[in-house]
């Protein structure tokens, strides 16, 4: 190994004494400050695997990225800050290179939102990246996926469908041919090999860049009642917050916000994507429709699009309405589920 173990992780990971925590990287655990009275802790995990979650080859620095972006995100969907993070990574071997563009990846992100790197663990074996995340919400007024109420608006972030898009068009372009889009876990990355350990950046490309929602998550804090994160699709994610909070819903596909890319594609096939495609990391919310006028405010102070794209019901079930107020049959993935 041309590297070890602690050498890498000092090179690497270990930005020097912490600023936010009481001890950082380089004892037997981290210590972190309490929260303030009333306060109270949310804690998230998310793993990546080569293989699952991404192909080998995937770039690195967009990994670093979006490791923690999806862990940000649970943080956002809950109305928590941000406040810290551990990573656990499995490596086959000490790939410098790799390393070095992982970390700026990670690190470029966790600076924005001001998340500190407190810890972890680092091992030899198949490529995984786990990390745990640490946020701080009010008591009361985390946004649990089991609150919504019959006659809420149902609300969603940005435009959807761009990221399953993307693993549609890579999949196509890799000679795998056409393959259900929304599979609920994650994104086939097959093309994307380059190991551009300087040059890569991630303005580019919704689904390995995510952008989590954190700003949207705190401002929601008292203004929605249930949300979560789309990582499995709108309709899969919708039927958890359904699910929890015992409700149904209708939602109105005109009224969903469908990713520019997706314009030229056929009728079926943007429904397909942007109702049951994954990846995109937008919030999905719901809200006491006295509160519309200011979560419309919202998206503008934010400059983030909100669009209110149906309503929470009594009873159970989803329903999916065209234009003329009929029914959608949509035969895919999680849908079923709901019918
Ligand atoms: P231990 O033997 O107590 O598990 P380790 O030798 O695994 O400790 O790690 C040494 C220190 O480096 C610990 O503070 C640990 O939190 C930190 N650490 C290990 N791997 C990582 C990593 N990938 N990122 C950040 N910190 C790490
Ligand atoms: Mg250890």
């Amino acid at each position: 190994m041309p590297l070890g173990e602690f050498e890498l992780i000092r090179q690497f990971f270990d930005r020097g004494p912490a600023r936010r925590a009481l001890l950082g990287i380089g004892d037997d655990a981290a210590l972190l400050a309490p929260v303030p009275a009333g306060s109270v802790i949310a804690v998230s995990t998310d793993m990546l695997i080569e293989g699952r979650h991404f192909f080998a080859g995937a770039d690195p620095l967009r990994l670093g990225h979006k490791a923690l972006a999806v862990n940000l995100s649970d943080l956002a969907s809950m109305g928590a800050q941000p406040r810290a993070f551990t990573l656990a990574l499995a490596l086959p071997a000490v790939d410098e290179p790799w390393l070095a563009a992982f970390r700026q990846g990670l690190f470029a992100l966790a600076d924005r939102f001001d998340c500190e790197l407190v810890g972890g663990d680092t091992t030899r074996g198949p490529l995984t990246i786990s990390i745990s995340i640490f946020g701080e919400v009010p008591a009361g007024a985390a946004l649990r996926r089991d609150a919504a109420q019959p006659g809420d608006d149902v609300w969603v972030s940005g435009a959807l469908g761009a990221a399953a898009w993307a693993v549609e068009r890579r999949r196509q372009a890799s000679g795998l041919g056409q393959s259900a889009v929304g599979d609920g876990d994650g994104d086939g990355d097959g093309t994307s090999g380059a190991h551009s350990a300087g040059g890569a950046d991630c303005a580019d490309l919704r689904l390995d860049c995510p952008e989590p929602r954190v700003a949207l998550g705190l401002a929601l804090r008292h203004l929605a009642r249930a949300a979560i994160d789309v990582s499995d699709g709108l309709i899969a994610d919708l039927g958890h917050i359904l699910e929890r909070s015992r409700v149904g819903a209708e939602l109105r596909w005109p009224d969903v916000p469908q990713a520019a890319e997706l314009a030229p594609l056929p009728e079926a096939l943007r429904q397909r994507l942007a109702l049951s495609g994954g990846d995109d990391y937008e919030l999905l919310f719901t809200a006491a429709p006295e509160n519309r006028i200011a979560v419309e405010a919202l998206g503008r102070r934010l400059d983030l699009p909100l669009a209110r794209i149906g309503a929470i019901a009594a009873g159970s079930g989803l329903a999916v309405l065209d234009a003329r107020g009929r029914r959608l049959e949509i035969e895919h993935g999680g849908f079923d589920h709901f019918r």
